[in-house]
């Protein structure tokens, strides 16, 4: 029986409709029974606990503002993000998987593919009967990826599709992969490859010591031969992938309040248990003063994440806007991570307790789809009109 209690200092409840709280609660309630109990484990293996991706379809947590008609459930991008940030209460990697899965799957079908494309994945991907990767950064080109070497050449009725992917969430389990790579005038496409074809492996990268219940891997390409009816017919160029990363960069400033949610609330819980020289530990300055920072940091990136929702339902929200929000909240996150692993001591450090695990899964999610830096040169931009990562 989980004890959490999810703050909500600034009563944002009240702002979100019933169906955004129901769709909330059937995953957290799902988190709770099916996530929680196994998920330390998992991650001590270093494996992703793949009975789960068929009851993340059952639940809807695999293309929620995908319409029915394609097998989604046609919600709103806050309950999208209220999804993301109860998975990422229970592990980063699961809401990694199902961030993939969305907003670097199904999105980028459902936004640039043919009705035919729409029809033959999404309904599957939307019920977790085929999984898929996102395949855009390459050995020698991570923050730069307009700068990536993989390629395709026209070969009349295919494309034959050369070079390789790297840290790729996903890939060893995919059944199907969204690879960008340019074509011989250099412009990038997406195509859809799927899996069993000749030429295509995609090796696990061991020796994670962050994300550890998430698959990460390879993609590499030898030969690969593409069937032109897999080539996303409607986006040419960076803005295709960039596009798919702004949907995931939204649900990742949700998700990440889940974690520090649960490290906050895993605290407080403590803090009130523990006693020392004859008190509870949260009866002392020192521990109200990290537990009150605490809930104002996740108070503030609670807002910023409601409003960038608003913005995103209304589809207003920047580029530049979902960037800022995204570098807040991870930051505000994995910093509550480190002050909620001192409140409970040495404990702290063990796996009898989820904060150690957050804190490594964080140093991921600070790094990947945009890092903290380039995320905030990106506002330098906006605000000087001078791209300073160029
Ligand atoms: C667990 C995990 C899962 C991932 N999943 C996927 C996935 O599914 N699909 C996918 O395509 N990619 C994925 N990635 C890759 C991720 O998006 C990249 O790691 C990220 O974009 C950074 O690239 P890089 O690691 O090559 O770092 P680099 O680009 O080499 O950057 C190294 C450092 O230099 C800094 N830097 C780079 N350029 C500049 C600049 N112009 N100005 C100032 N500083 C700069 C960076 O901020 C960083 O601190 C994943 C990564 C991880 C760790």
């Amino acid at each position: 029986m989980s004890q959490f209690i999810a703050p909500d200092y600034y009563a944002l409840d009240e702002l979100l409709s019933d169906e955004q709280k129901i769709a909330r609660g059937a995953v957290r309630d799902w988190v709770n029974r099916e996530v929680k109990p196994s998920i330390e484990e998992y991650s001590e293996k270093s494996e992703f606990p793949k009975h789960l991706i068929k009851q993340m379809g059952e639940l809807g947590a695999f293309g929620p503002f995908i319409p029915e008609k394609y097998g989604g459930t046609g919600m709103d991008y806050i309950t999208y993000g209220l999804i993301m940030q109860e998975l990422e209460r229970g592990d980063s990697g699961i809401r990694s998987m199902a961030s993939v899965q969305t907003s670097l799957v199904m999105l980028p079908i459902y936004e640039y593919g043919s009705e035919e494309q729409k029809e033959k994945y999404l309904p599957r991907l939307a019920s977790g009967e085929i999984i898929g990767c996102f395949g855009l950064t390459e050995p020698n080109h991570g923050s730069d990826p307009g700068s990536m070497l993989t390629k395709i050449v026209d070969k009349g009725n295919y494309y034959l599709l050369n070079g390789a992917k790297m840290w790729i969430t996903n890939s060893t389990i995919a059944d199907i992969s969204i690879v960008w790579a340019k074509d011989e005038q250099g412009i990038i496409r997406g195509m859809i490859v799927e899996k069993g074809w000749e030429g295509l492996t995609a090796p696990e990268t061991h020796g994670k010591l962050s994300l550890r219940a998430s698959v990460t891997g390879e993609l590499v390409f030898d030969n690969v031969k593409v069937p032109k009816e897999n080539l996303l017919p409607n986006i040419k160029g960076l803005k295709g992938p960039l596009n798919c990363l702004s949907s995931a960069r939204y649900g990742i400033a949700w998700g990440v309040l889940g974690a520090a949610m649960d490290c906050y609330d895993t605290a407080v819980r403590y803090s009130q248990e523990r006693i020392q020289f004859g008190k509870p530990i949260g009866a002392f300055q020192l521990q109200q003063k990290k537990l009150a920072e605490a809930l104002t940091e996740i108070t503030k990136a609670q807002l910023l994440a409601w409003r960038l929702g608003t913005l995103r339902i209304e589809d207003k929200a920047t580029p530049g806007q979902i960037s800022m929000a995204k570098r807040n909240n991870v930051f505000m996150a994995l910093n509550i991570a480190r002050e909620m692993r001192q409140v409970l001591g040495a404990m702290g450090i063990t796996n009898d307790f989820p904060i150690m695990r957050h804190m490594m899964n964080l140093e991921s999610v600070i790094t990947y789809e945009g890092t903290h830096d380039v995320h905030l040169l990106i506002t330098g931009h906006e605000i000087t009109g001078i791209p300073a990562y160029k």
